[in-house]
């Protein structure tokens, strides 16, 4: 199990879906996508504390579970203003709205949302309902270590105010190609983020997600770029 003892555990439970379990005990889940995700261990699913959930777009495979775990555990929901209306509407009593370039503090941590070049779309009986704009965040955790959860993006050039502006030191880039970037793309996102880590996502979940974290090292020693890439296997945790 790779480890940076900073007191923090990141399990990745598949797809773009994590769950982190800070030094401070709040549990925070990033795009909850837990109960039909084929990429989640059946051993994680049960969610039995929330403290925080964020959001990075109305598509299902990011917030599936986010109605019904809202619902039970009532943890604080970050998310874009749609949203928000949209589960306020689906009686989930707890949402905490925000917009890109803002910060909020929730629970101790520090979730600034950014820009991702995506879609959001948030499917509802056979219906679209406007879900707002795509985003990423980056979270401050109590010790100051700084996590960049992209969302599904394309790669743009405001990667590079991310970097600048905010130093994540640990990227959870998606990599699987066809809706977000492939390895080429993140790699050179990771040029303009410089993260010392780069956690893979958004792959090996369905086969048409192609990207693979060995594809990924090798672009970015093409580019040589320094970020280690720390590949988690679904249920594995970064400690
Ligand atoms: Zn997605």
């Amino acid at each position: 199990m790779p480890t940076l003892n900073r007191g923090f555990a990141l399990t990745w439970l598949g797809h773009s879906t994590f769950r982190l379990v800070t030094r401070g005990a709040r549990v925070v889940l990033l795009d909850p996508w837990v109960e039909s995700n084929p990429a989640c261990p059946r051993d994680q699913k049960a969610i039995d504390k929330l403290d925080v959930m964020a959001i990075s777009h109305g598509h299902g495979d990011h917030m599936g579970d986010a109605v019904t775990l809202g619902k039970k555990h009532k943890p604080t929901v970050v998310c874009n203003y749609e949203i928000h209306l949209f589960l306020q509407r689906k009686g989930v009593p707890n949402t905490s709205p925000m917009n890109k370039g803002g910060t909020q503090e929730v629970a101790g941590l520090k979730f600034t949302m950014v820009h991702a070049l995506h879609s959001s779309g948030i499917e509802d009986g056979g219906q679209v309902v406007y879900g707002g704009e795509p985003c990423g965040y980056v979270l401050a955790l109590e010790d100051g270590t700084r996590i960049f959860h992209a969302g599904d993006t394309g790669i743009h050039a405001e990667m590079a105010l991310i970097g600048e502006l905010y130093s994540p030191e640990i990227a959870l880039l998606p990599i699987g190609d066809l809706f977000t970037m492939s390895p080429r793309e993140a790699a050179v996102a990771a040029r303009m983020l410089k993260p010392k880590y780069i956690v893979p996502m958004h792959h090996g979940t369905f086969p048409a997600l192609t990207g693979t974290p060995d594809m990924l090292r090798e672009e970015l020693k093409k580019l040589k770029v320094a970020a280690e890439v720390i590949a988690l296997r679904p249920g594995e945790a970064l400690t």
